[in-house]
């Protein structure tokens, strides 16, 4: 695959579980349709599962101009080598020039091996994406655990990157927005060595898609401080998140990590309590709407991200901002 002119247009990859379209696949169509307008070419998706028919209209919906479209009751749940003996033929044939994964689990595993299988580059967990003067792609990914943002552009075809999570915004869906689905031939494949036993919750906390969070650093002093936070995340409607230390200690686990290693957040709230403000936890939840920092060290540099700092103890703090919420919503004293 190394003639660049052969390569056109952008692929994305949407993910899917239960039959139910991940949201990042959205916010990889609304990126991808600027790329592809301003590069005036074309923007296509690849869709595998089961009945999926009416659900590949909505990436239509959402911007993409072609979904491919593998539908088979082998490829409901995801099965990596069915998945990516089905996307690497694919990509083969449509040769597209960019080829965009969401840096979700799932596709954190697949577009390595999609990439190896395609003998080109991946770069991993980008947050942003840009175009240059000759319309090459400028993979933007923060390196040296978060100092420095690097600019990577990639001589391989196509160009493979996987994006981090709420990052790129979702069009709005236009349902009279036209499209083609093309339904593909499944590649099948007698035993791939996985076979699904049962079912677990994938994860206990979906802290990616909280509107309010209220997250605890190592100003807590013991695990089960935790409680502390819980219950003012729950007075609000929120959940609870982390820095990296008290994960890295087990305290909790890394489903509630903030941060360049953990989760990219964007809540409407973010309660950072007796967190320093370390650029690799910012990295993860600077772009929250309204941040409020309580720390007892007024030069932390969290309070330079945060709308609303407040000097002081957070086992002061917190049990006063329990006892004037309770106050407000049960009229408790
Ligand atoms: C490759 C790499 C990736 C990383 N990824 C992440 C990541 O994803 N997320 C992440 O968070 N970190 C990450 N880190 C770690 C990061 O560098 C910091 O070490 C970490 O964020 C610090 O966590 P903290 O703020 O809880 O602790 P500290 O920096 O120790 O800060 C504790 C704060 O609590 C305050 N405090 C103490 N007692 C109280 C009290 N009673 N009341 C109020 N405030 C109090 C102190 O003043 C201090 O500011 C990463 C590091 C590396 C090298």
């Amino acid at each position: 695959m190394k003639n660049e002119s052969e390569y056109s247009g952008i692929l994305i990859f949407a993910e899917q579980q239960e039959g139910k379209i991940h949201p990042i696949s959205f916010e990889l169509l609304g990126k991808g349709r600027e790329l592809a307008d301003r590069l005036g070419e074309e923007l296509s998706a690849v869709l595998l599962g089961h009945n999926m028919k009416d659900v590949a209209k909505e990436l239509i919906y959402h911007g993409a101009d072609k979904v491919y479209l593998f539908d088979h009751p082998s490829l409901r749940d995801f099965d990596i080598v069915l998945y990516k003996e089905n996307i690497v033929d694919l990509v083969k044939e449509i040769k597209p020039k960019f080829f965009l994964v969401g840096a979700t689990h799932l596709g954190r595993s697949l577009a390595p091996r999609v990439a190896a299988a395609l003998e080109t580059g991946l770069t991993a967990d980008c947050i942003d994406l840009q175009l240059d003067e000759k319309g090459d792609l400028i993979q933007i990914r923060p390196a040296f655990t978060g100092n420095i943002l690097a600019h990577i552009k990639t001589r391989t075809r196509p160009v493979m990157t996987t994006i981090r999570y709420k990052i790129f915004e979702k069009m709005k869906p236009d349902t009279s927005r036209k499209g083609e689905i093309i339904e593909r031939k499944v590649k099948l494949i007698e035993n791939t060595g996985t076979r699904v036993l049962r079912k677990e919750r994938e994860r206990t906390v979906n802290i990616s898609d909280a509107e309010i969070i209220v997250s605890g650093g190592r100003g807590l002093k013991k695990p089960e401080d935790f409680k502390l936070l819980r219950e003012l995340a729950e007075l609000l409607g929120g959940v609870v998140g982390s820095s990296r230390p008290l994960v890295d200690q087990g305290w909790i686990s890394k489903d509630h990590q903030v941060g360049f290693s953990g989760n990219t957040v964007k809540p409407k709230l973010y309660i950072a309590c007796g967190i320093s403000g370390s650029p690799q936890h910012l990295a993860g939840m600077r772009d929250s709407k309204i941040i409020v920092a309580i720390n007892i060290d007024p030069s932390a540099p969290i309070f330079r991200v945060a709308d609303y700092g407040i000097v002081g103890d957070l086992y002061e703090i917190v049990p006063q901002l329990i006892k004037e919420i309770k106050k407000r919503k049960f009229g408790d004293d």
